[in-house]
């Protein structure tokens, strides 16, 4: 029998919430610990669960992963002009088939979910219940944008006529969108860009993160198999450099970015040093995001919410947390329990089904935290140090700092940082919180409906979690996207988000 992990037993939270359930087709919790049904008939009651088929059916597909070659500056430019010939036959298109088409790819995903967690764990470092959510994640993107499509982009609207004239506004695609993704989701962001950008009627070319290549040419195939036309879609791999000739390019529409802040300023200052259009940017960037904990708090909740939301996917989500504010009558104890927590996780080869915390992206990755790890043990007080093996490991670390003002910029990694506060000087956590510029997630713990109210109205965040962990945003259930140096909004897997990727057209009849 596979040993599984606490963390993977537990129904709430860490590997989907129950409010996930309605839109999700990919097994629950639960449904991963039922016993199936075997060819030699009957119910082997214990004895071999859907976990254990997934397992073996993952292990069977894991691939072996071939070299990408980067596309050339030239590549690019040719991929822009295809995805120019082929934006005039694709925003005709009809919205139900477009929309008919991402469903399609929801579905192909689901039915080859072996394949892909494989293949997120593989090139993505994913653990078993990260490589779950994020597909379900990427699936619920292809329908939730097709249906938010259906509904904005599938009849006009008619306008009042108080002249006489009749008066119709339509929304249609841009032009030649560029979505470029992130490795940290490399399915899940990667679909939801380009599916936001189809469903609205542009043709895309896609740029995933270097790192990450493999997994979104695999989308982009599957994208294709499910009646997007090949002229309306394109990939093109490289690093930065690929990118930066994409937003260059005189013919793009739009682009959709995620990744970090200083990025995104790079593509905003490409778009409007250029001539013609003024070309909009849609960018979700990274954050210094913060928790308070008051002393009302349940401290295992607490404990609970600070480990998964600082350490799960080993703190390379853009929304983890970086920096916990815990209220001085508590914060010895609380610190020792989250301690507790984090000793309890096991960090390692994230194909092990018993692994929490699997590898960070690459040596540059590791060598920046590594480096930030030695400069807190100077700077700051250690409460806590993991044990990782050798490889592309980060153990998860927890300082004590005497200022939030020492973290000063985004720690990608499973690192956090705490700051005591006392209960009289609330509003100064606050003001750190404000000036670190950054607005993407937040979360309080507390029990005093006044102290949460008075947080939520002071503080310009895009996503705030009251009594749970803060990460893992539910698409259409929560929608996702920071203000500031955190992005530009609008919120994806939210009702706003194609609006941004349409141009609107109002046509006024003289009857
Ligand atoms: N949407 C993800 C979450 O809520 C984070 C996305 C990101 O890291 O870019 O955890």
């Amino acid at each position: 029998r596979v040993p599984v992990p606490a963390l993977l037993k537990r129904p709430v939270d860490l590997i989907v919430r129950p409010d996930h359930a309605h839109h999700a087709r990919i097994p629950l919790p639960g449904d991963l610990f039922a016993p199936e049904r075997h060819n030699s008939g009957g119910i082997e009651f214990g004895e071999r669960t859907a976990l254990d088929r997934l397992l073996a059916d993952v292990k069977a597909a894991t691939p072996e992963l071939k070299p990408v070659t980067d596309a050339t500056p030239e590549q690019a430019g040719a991929a822009i002009a295809a995805a120019r010939a082929g934006f005039a036959g694709w925003s005709r298109t009809q919205t139900p088939t477009r929309a008919a088409a991402l469903e399609q790819a929801a579905h192909l995903l689901e039915s080859r979910r072996s394949h892909f967690i494989a293949l997120l764990q593989a090139e993505g470092g994913k653990t078993l219940d990260d490589a779950l959510s994020e597909l379900r994640e990427a699936a619920d993107f292809c329908r939730y944008y097709a249906a938010q499509g259906r509904k904005l982009f599938g009849q006009e609207t008619s306008m009042p006529g108080p002249t006489g004239e009749s008066n119709a506004l339509a929304m249609r695609g841009r032009g030649v969108f560029v979505a470029i993704s992130p490795w940290n989701f490399p399915l899940a962001i990667f679909l939801g860009q380009v599916a936001a950008a189809l469903m609205a009627g542009n043709s895309v070319v896609a740029k995933p993160a270097e790192q990450t290549p493999r997994i979104a040419r695999e989308a982009v195939a599957l994208l294709h198999e499910a009646g997007i036309p090949n002229s309306a879609l394109h990939l093109v791999t490289g690093d930065g450099r690929i990118g930066a000739a994409l937003t260059a390019h005189p013919d793009v529409a739009g682009v959709v970015f995620t990744g970090s802040t200083e990025v995104a300023r790079a593509i905003n200052r490409t778009l409007a040093a250029k001539d013609g259009p003024i070309v909009p940017l849609i960018a979700e960037t990274g954050g210094i995001n913060a928790m308070i904990a008051d002393a009302t708090a349940l401290p295992e909740q607490v404990a609970d919410d600070v480990v998964t939301s600082a350490f799960r996917s080993a703190g390379q989500r853009c929304s983890a947390l970086r920096l916990l504010f815990v209220q001085e009558d508590v914060a010895d104890r609380m610190i020792e329990m989250i301690a507790g927590a984090a000793r309890e996780l096991k960090i390692g080869d994230p194909s092990d089904v018993a692994t929490h915390v699997g590898p960070v992206i690459d040596l540059e990755a590791k060598q920046r935290l590594d480096a930030h790890i030695a400069r807190m043990k100077s700077e700051a007080r250690l409460h806590f140090a993991g044990t990782a093996p050798q490889g592309c490991f980060v153990a998860p670390h927890i300082f004590e700092l005497t200022d939030a003002g020492q973290l000063t910029e985004e720690v990608f990694g499973p690192i956090l940082h705490v700051v005591r506060y006392r209960a009289e000087n609330l509003a100064r956590v606050l003001q750190a919180i404000e000036r670190t510029s950054y607005g993407l997630t937040l979360g309080i713990h507390s029990r005093i409906d006044d102290t949460i109210e008075a947080i939520i109205d002071r503080v310009q965040v895009g996503n705030i979690y009251v009594n749970r962990n803060m990460i893992g945003a539910v698409v259409g259930v929560q929608p996702f996207g920071g203000n500031g140096l955190s992005g530009t909004g609008p919120k994806a897997g939210g009702p706003h988000y194609l609006a941004r990727f349409a141009t609107e057209q109002t046509v006024t009849i003289n009857t």
